[in-house]
């Protein structure tokens, strides 16, 4: 093979390796760290390099060999001492510096050995010397060749370094066995450069495409571990940095697990569509990287659920972040035109007060999230120990409420609903109460969403609908009968022959049942709801939408069902947030519902003074306790005795 057609392979090689530079810096500092790899294959080499150029020295007892020993000993120490220093896995070691350094040695090196060897040749040395100086030029060339075929410009530089000397000497001789060496050196050179050149693409190309692999192989990981709709890192993810975290804190660390829940998010999803949804969650993922600090790990954990794992100073410093989160999520958003309020619950635990590992953190801050959720809502919780005792006592109560029905625990109170004209009786809301042996008396709100989760809704409130339609027969036909239902026992099979039935059997007009329902039941696009309600109102029984103001359902809503009633939420009468804005709302509900004919009752009066201000808002109806609380049946008998009493004396004294 002729020198020159490797020569300009090793020039377009060149070319290349400047783009493959340019590709991939990792690559080049890769194939420079195999420069560096083995310092102590340097120190083998030149111990016998320099151990040879010795023996030489004392052979032929030539000063100028003794001194060029002492130049390749001091190369040779120096280079050994820079391997050790100098790591390629250090950052500052720059590739650049890492290979002007190699080069600037290894060439040094390979030139004093070449000359050597040219010299004892050009000097007529004794034979054995010449064979040994030139035997090592030779072999050292072809050896360090191969081994430093990563960075071609430095191989072939040393081989050239260390051999040409000895052809140019060998040729000068002009003797036919020295020419013939030099011919021979310069077709070694040419062989060499060819096996250098295919180690160099070879090792270049599967460093490359282990670096590539690499690379998808993070890229992948990356993937695995994010969201798609927002960005944020998902459960995975999650679950990746708590475990890095948790294993590089220290004593002192705090940390706060923030969990967010976004209330009622399923109706934005069924009312305005998955792309809005996921639109709101984006947003949401936006806000919640904004508000947190950068060391925070924000993630989306369901379909709208977050955590957030950050680092905190105290229990203060927690608190003020998750109402300053809290705050940014109830901000009002404004998607596709629409403006949207989400509202959001959060439940947070923190490390090490709750708990010292990322599981029991996880359970801890699920449970103030329940907490949140079940304490009405749009609000934050942080872990307390009760927790713990208040989630026995739910175990307990699903437990116990499939019994208590059979133990004759449970009864119906009945609240009065208020004419605000003329101050009497219009009805009675059922609401159904629970008196445990052991715990007391139960609220409703503590025991109906276990029933509703449990499925014992549909037997409870069958016999709730039966119980408390035989009480109104009792009553005077004026007066009507509401009763609340669950979405679910709507859903159940039967539910409109078992509402037949109770009225037929109770004997009551189905005109006097009225039955609560919340918003959230005509978002879902049910068919057994639709079938229900629509075979309902046939018969004459009347619906009334209850807790008005609190889901997301909009006025719209109203007008496509056969809605009798509509009662404003309490939150809109007597909770912290009453004032011009409420009052607003329940104007505009009462005028909407003087034009679609309905009747609106204000929930949860207390005083005098809201009952003034709901009826001049246009208010009809009035439930609270201003009038009265919810009574067993024989008081609720009693008091509509006694207003048919005072109606009859004062009629009787007008006569
Ligand atoms: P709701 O349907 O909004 O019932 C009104 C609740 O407000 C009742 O609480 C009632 O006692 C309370 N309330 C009435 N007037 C006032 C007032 O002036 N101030 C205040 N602060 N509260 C007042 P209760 O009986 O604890 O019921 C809570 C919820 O449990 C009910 O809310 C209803 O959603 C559910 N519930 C009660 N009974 C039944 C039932 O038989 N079936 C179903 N499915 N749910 C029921
Ligand atoms: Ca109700
Ligand atoms: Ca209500």
């Amino acid at each position: 093979m002729g020198a020159i057609g490797p020569l300009r392979k090793l020039r377009t090689l060149q070319t290349r390796r400047t783009r493959t530079d340019k590709v991939s810096a990792r690559v080049r500092r890769l194939l420079v760290r195999t420069l560096y790899t083995q310092p102590l294959s340097l120190a083998v080499g030149a111990f016998t390099t320099v151990g040879a150029a010795a023996v030489a020295a004392w052979v032929s007892g030539i000063p100028e060999l003794t001194v060029a020993c002492f130049i390749l000993a001091f190369i040779a120490f120096a280079r050994i001492v820079a391997a050790f220093g100098l790591s390629p896995d250090k950052v500052g070691n720059s590739t650049s510096m890492l290979e002007l350094v190699y080069e600037i040695g290894a060439f040094s090196y390979a030139l004093a050995l070449g000359s050597t060897a040219a010299y004892s040749i050009w000097i007529a040395a004794e034979t054995e010397v010449v064979v040994l100086l030139v035997a090592n030029a030779l072999c050292y060339g072809v050896g360090v060749c191969a081994r430093n075929a990563g960075r071609l410009t430095i191989a072939v530089g040393q081989l050239c370094l260390a051999v040409l000397p000895v052809a140019m000497a060998s040729f000068l001789t002009g003797q036919p066995a020295f020419i013939a060496l030099g011919a021979t050196i310069f077709g070694l050179i040419a062989g060499m450069l060819s096996i250098a050149i295919n180690i160099f693409k070879v090792l270049r190309d599967s460093i490359a495409s282990a670096e590539t692999s690499a690379q998808l192989a993070d890229k992948m990981q990356v993937l695995a571990r994010t969201d798609v709709v927002t960005g944020l890192s998902n459960r995975a993810g999650l679950n990746h940095s708590m475990v890095e975290t948790m294993m590089s804190i220290s004593e002192e660390s705090r940390l706060a697990l923030i969990w967010i829940d976004l209330d009622r998010f399923k109706e934005v999803n069924d009312l305005l569509g998955h792309p809005v949804g996921d639109r709101v969650l984006t947003e949401v993922a936006r806000r919640l990287r904004d508000v947190c600090p950068s060391s925070t790990t924000v993630s989306r954990f369901g379909g709208d659920e977050f955590v957030a794992f950050c680092p905190i100073e105290d229990r203060k410093h927690a608190e003020q972040l998750a109402s300053e989160i809290h705050a940014e999520i109830m901000r009002p958003m404004r998607i596709e035109g629409d403006r949207l309020e989400v509202r959001a619950s959060l439940g947070v635990a923190l490390l090490p007060d709750d708990g010292k590992d990322a599981d029991t953190l996880m359970q801890c801050a699920d449970l103030a999230l329940y907490h949140a959720k079940v304490g009405g809502r749009a609000q934050t919780c942080f872990f307390d120990k009760s927790m713990t005792r208040d989630l026995v006592r739910r175990r307990e109560i699903e437990d116990e409420l499939r019994l208590a029905l059979q133990r004759d625990e449970l009864s119906i109170f009945y609240q009065p609903i208020v004419d605000l004209e003329t101050g009497q009786i219009r009805c009675f809301e059922a609401l159904v109460r629970w008196f445990h042996p052991e715990k007391g008396e139960l609220r409703p709100d503590e025991f109906i969403p276990v029933a509703e989760e449990t499925g014992v809704i549909v037997t409870l409130g069958n016999w709730i609908t039966a119980q408390a339609a035989r009480t109104a027969a009792t009553w005077p036909e004026d007066i009507t009968i509401a009763v609340n239902l669950s979405p679910l026992q709507i859903r159940a099979p039967g539910a409109a022959l078992g509402m037949r039935n109770a009225l037929k059997e109770a004997g009551l007009d189905p005109s006097r049942m009225i039955l609560e329902v919340t918003e959230s039941l005509f978002i879902e696009d049910n068919h057994a709801t639709a079938n229900f309600i629509q075979e309902m109102s046939g018969i004459g029984v009347q619906f009334a939408l209850d807790d008005f103001g609190t889901g997301y359902s909009s006025l719209a809503h109203i007008n496509r069902f056969p809605l009798s009633k509509i009662k404003v939420d309490r939150s809109f009468v007597s909770g912290p947030h009453v004032g011009k804005k409420s009052d607003a709302i329940i104007r505009a509900v009462a005028e909407m519902g003087n034009t679609l004919d309905m009747e609106i009752v204000a929930e949860g009066l207390e005083t005098i003074e809201q009952v003034k201000a709901v009826k001049e808002a246009g208010c009809t109806l009035g439930q609270g306790y201003y009038f009265s609380r919810a009574v067993p049946d024989y008081l609720a008998a009693m008091l509509l005795a006694q207003e048919r009493d005072g109606e009859k004396r004062r009629a009787a004294g007008g006569e």
